[in-house]
């Protein structure tokens, strides 16, 4: 399964990538391994609420095929 390495993928193509508060980490924030769709808001009951990850992980999908 690489579904992990996929939501840091598509967390770090996506422009409405927003982290929860470093707070509430382990003091890891700011590094580039935390940025992942499980630390976003906008990601919620195990779904990004505004339907990017699909397309995200669609166009990654589809750059990487080309190469
Ligand atoms: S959960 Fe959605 S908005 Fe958040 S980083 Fe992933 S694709 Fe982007």
């Amino acid at each position: 399964m690489d579904q992990m390495y996929n939501f840091a993928q598509v967390a770090n193509n996506c422009s409405q990538y927003s982290p929860y508060s470093s707070g509430m980490t382990n003091g890891t924030s700011d590094s580039a391994a935390d940025c992942s769709c499980l630390n976003c808001q906008n990601f919620k009951e195990h779904h990004c609420q505004l339907d990017l990850y699909d397309k995200i992980n669609e166009n990654l999908t589809k750059y990487s095929s080309e190469l």
